[in-house]
């Protein structure tokens, strides 16, 4: 497989580089020089297939002689142990559920594709995963990477400032997953994880790498799920299919466009996001001004910068889509808080990312049209929130529920560099 890097096209690397490296230069994002694309009767083949052997194929279509196809089935198999199952919720009006992961949200199947496919590319080398989390992402990372051989994941946290919940879910595993609590706040950790990077010695010798969120495989992952949803609608809503994505950083929004590019046939894309509405303004007007973020309820998606933006105009550009024909809209907390409400009362309990991506779709959606929304957390994710809305308390799933009185094995650390480096430097394997 071959990428590019959007912001220098001179720069190529395969598959294996891209993974390792993340980013390109000049922070440019990969992406994929050719899109596979299938006819519609190699679609109607695939979609007969069960979720990870269509999965599988799809992710060979892209890495090609790069990995064998075992391997890549095999990671596959490793990453997706979990269902994305859509299910109804108006007769026009279904939600493709994301999260029925380890860490109840739809980041787990990149994150998890992402982790084996590091172990692959990665032959015998011993690898440092430091990062800074302000809650979810840490989660997925670690659930992602926990027992993986020459792996090793160490996460920064401001102490006391996620939920409790949300951090007996990721600092209660042990193993390669060491944690640690800092005195400070989430712009301490990222400033620490920042010197670490900078600090070319430390680097070298502890195999440093990022696993962040622009990493081309978390992406081609996330194809998969699209493909999925499809396989499971009838004949009639697959006719004249709309996909709402509800958007932060526009990677999920990503990935359903490039399913979409391979032959997938799906008729519209709206992109939702809450009040951070750069895009939809910019769709409006066609001018590209940021605000500075807002927090809201639906704070997964508090991004005014999304980072993925750039390889949806190159998506657009390469299939000569104009950009006229992306769907948009963006949703109040207020609309948000309704709309939780409103979707309870049809017996579908959401939360507020899902239900934003809803609001925008029964806005949107034409008679004779099917819509599906992507349901990206589990309610009890935002309990909190959830709760507050509907006024009573919801139930946790076993995920939560089972890590709820483990003990939490998090280091606690003052927010300084050198004491950081201490610990990074003699950490035993
Ligand atoms: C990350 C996240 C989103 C936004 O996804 P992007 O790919 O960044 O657009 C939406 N909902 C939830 C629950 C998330 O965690």
């Amino acid at each position: 497989m071959r990428l590019y890097n959007l912001k220098d096209h001179t720069e190529v690397v395969n598959f294996g580089q891209a993974v390792r490296q993340g980013l390109g230069r000049e922070q440019g994002l990969f992406f994929p020089g050719t899109i596979p694309a299938f006819s519609a009767s190699e679609i109607d083949e695939l979609l007969k297939l069960d979720f990870v052997s269509r999965s599988a194929k799809l992710l060979s279509a892209f890495i090609g002689s790069e990995i064998a196809s075992e391997d890549v089935l095999r990671c596959v198999r490793n990453a997706f142990q979990f269902p994305a199952p859509v299910k109804a919720v108006e007769d026009d009006i279904g939600t493709l559920e994301l999260f029925h992961g380890p860490t109840l949200a739809f980041k787990d199947f990149g994150g998890r594709f992402m982790a084996q496919a590091l172990v692959q590319v990665a032959a015998n080398d011993r690898i440092t995963i430091l990062t800074a989390t302000s809650g979810d992402t840490g989660a997925a990372v670690a659930h992602a990477f926990y027992h993986l051989p020459n792996i090793r994941v160490v996460i920064l946290y401001p102490k006391g400032k996620i939920s409790p919940l949300q951090e007996k879910l990721f600092c209660t595993l042990g193993d390669n997953i060491h944690t640690i609590a800092i005195e400070g706040d989430f712009d301490d950790c990222q400033s620490l994880v920042k010197k670490a990077f900078d600090d070319e010695l430390l680097k070298k010798t502890i195999g440093l790498n990022s696993a962040n969120s622009i990493n081309i495989s978390r992406l081609l992952a996330q194809i998969c799920y699209y493909f999925e949803a499809f396989a499971q609608l009838n004949e009639a809503q697959r006719r004249e299919l709309v996909i709402s994505v509800p958007s932060g950083n526009f990677g999920d929004l990503t990935a359903g466009l490039l399913a979409k590019a391979m032959g997938l046939p799906i008729k519209r894309f709206i992109a939702a996001t809450n009040s951070n509405d750069t895009v939809p303004r910019y769709l409006d007007s066609g001018l590209w001004q940021p605000h500075t973020t807002v927090a809201t309820i639906s704070n997964a998606m508090d991004v005014s910068q999304p980072n993925n933006w750039p390889r949806i105009e190159e998506i657009f550009k390469r299939e000569n889509w104009p950009l006229t024909s992306l769907a948009h809209g963006a949703v109040s907390d207020e609309v948000t808080k309704q709309t939780v409400l409103a979707l309870n009362q049809k017996g579908y309990l959401s939360e507020p990312h899902g239900a934003i991506a809803y609001r925008v779709l029964r806005d949107q959606l034409q008679s004779g049209e099917y819509g599906l929304f992507l349901g990206t957390a589990h309610p009890a994710k935002f309990r909190e929130v959830v709760e507050g809305i509907l006024g009573h308390d919801i139930t946790l799933p076993k995920e939560l529920a089972e890590r709820a009185d483990m003990t939490l094995l998090s280091h606690n650390m003052k927010s300084d560099f050198t004491v950081l480096r201490d610990f990074l430097m003699t950490l035993q394997w």
